[in-house]
């Protein structure tokens, strides 16, 4: 193993969590993980316009890059703009040079018509030949009816569904929800409260670092007979970092476990997007191996090559102006923290 590897993967992402840092503190402090959604994530994504969302996709494409990750597997909300949110944040990483899967996140949290127009945003993506998946909140903010019909139009689309399953307590019911349903090339995030055994199919999605911050557990992902990908949840997208952090936490229960698991993990991304593959990225460290990179903190990529283009040099993106995408993406925060 030299010093490149093909571009990473953030097989779940919310780039929309980009404007995120640095909102007002919520009225009442949450305590726990439907709170969180409550207090923060729902008055986020009610606040959120297609300028913003926009900007927060720069900036989200913007710091892949600067990780040396290529390919982002996101899922979207914003109930007050859906319509062209997911040509919006496609167009954003193509401008950026970040391969991108797209969903919007059906749900019923904003009664049926909400739904309705989730299914359509969905539906309008992708027939009109973008890249992504089928989207679903989660379970537990979704009426059977909406259920159904979001994996109707999946395997109408020949797509699989993007969906949180049982991230919280909240959501244990999922499998038995999603009986029947999920199919192999579903993306199911998290699945923490899941038993070993249970009959969904599809690739499960470990988020190590927003599982720690969100306090719902952790997921033991090696228990599973699914394929096992790694996220951000949208905590930027350095994957390295992320491949790590879920080393450590599968060390910290068990003193056999190797970086070599996690580092799979890591790798399996790239079924979910093949073309990262072929991506060529040019580290500050040798050799890029698991062994080496679990304990060596601050590796960042020198040059990003993509479909025989230099997207990335000397710290810097090629095609577009850093230091404007932070700008316009501060300036957009700051509209946005204003509306909460
Ligand atoms: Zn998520």
């Amino acid at each position: 193993m030299g010093n490149t590897t093909p571009g990473l993967v953030c097989a779940h992402h919310h780039l929309y969590s980009s404007l995120a840092r640095g909102m007002p503190a919520p009225p009442k402090t949450p305590t726990d993980f439907q709170e969180i959604l409550e207090q923060i994530w729902w008055r986020l994504d009610a606040a959120l316009d297609l300028e913003m969302i926009r900007w927060s996709a720069m900036l989200g494409a913007l710091e892949a890059l600067e990780a040396g990750t290529t390919a982002i597997v996101d899922h979207h909300e914003s109930p007050n703009a859906i319509e062209g949110s997911l040509s919006v944040i496609a167009d954003a990483c193509a401008e950026v040079g970040v391969r991108v899967v797209c969903a919007y996140g059906v749900t019923d949290r904003h009664g049926p018509d909400g739904a309705r127009r989730g299914l359509e945003e969905n539906e309008r993506f992708l027939r009109a030949g973008g890249r992504g998946l089928v989207g679903i909140h989660a379970a537990f903010t979704c009426s059977d009816d909406t259920l159904a019909a979001a994996a109707a139009l999946a395997s109408e689309l020949g797509v699989g569904a993007h969906i949180h399953v049982a991230e919280g307590l909240g959501d244990v019911d999922a499998p038995r929800r999603l009986a029947g349903l999920t199919d192999d090339d579903w993306l199911l995030a998290h699945c923490i409260h899941i038993p070993d055994d249970h009959d969904l199919k599809g690739t499960i999605q470990h988020n190590t670092r927003s599982n720690m911050n969100n306090t719902v557990g952790y997921t033991r992902p090696f228990r599973f007979a699914n394929p096992v990908v790694l996220g951000s949840d949208g905590i930027g997208s350095n994957m390295i970092e992320e491949f790590r952090l879920a080393y450590f936490k599968h060390r910290e229960v068990d003193v056999l476990a190797t970086p070599e698991t996690a580092w799979g993990w890591l790798e399996n991304g790239w079924d979910l997007v093949p073309e990262a593959r072929t991506d060529v990225v040019t580290w500050s460290y040798e050799p890029m191996d698991p062994w080496h990179l679990a304990f060596t903190p601050g590796v960042r990529p020198l040059e990003i090559v993509m479909n025989g283009e230099l997207v990335f040099r000397d710290g810097k993106p090629t095609r577009v102006d850093a230091e404007e995408i932070r700008t316009k993406a501060a300036e957009q925060a700051k509209r946005l923290h204003a509306r909460l």
